[in-house]
């Protein structure tokens, strides 16, 4: 078994979770971005559990292709990125005579 990078993904919570979202969808795919292959294999979370979603919450799951799965979380990833990032100023360069 894969030991790093898997974080609660093999958990038998999240396996009932993920197959009840998709059985819901009927395995369909549906985010359908960019090379969409429509056949859904895993469930995404609707509402980021980062950011306070339901866990295990079906209504909180949509089924979810490979790609477009992969697309979504790059892109939260991104934007949790960008919230951190430049924007402040350094300290002390308000600092004039
Ligand atoms: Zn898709």
């Amino acid at each position: 078994m894969n030991w790093k990078g898997e974080r609660r993904t093999t958990t038998a919570a999240h396996k009932t979770w993920r197959l009840a979202v998709l059985q819901r969808d009927n395995f369909t795919c549906q985010l359908k971005l960019n090379g969409c292959t429509v056949k859904a294999t895993q469930a995404d979370h609707k509402h980021n559990v980062k950011s306070g979603g339901a866990e295990h919450d079906v209504n909180n799951g949509q089924a979810a292709c490979t790609n477009c799965h992969k697309q979504k979380t790059q892109a939260e990833s991104l934007q949790a990125r960008r919230r951190r990032g430049p924007g402040t100023p350094p300290p002390g360069s308000a600092s004039l005579p």
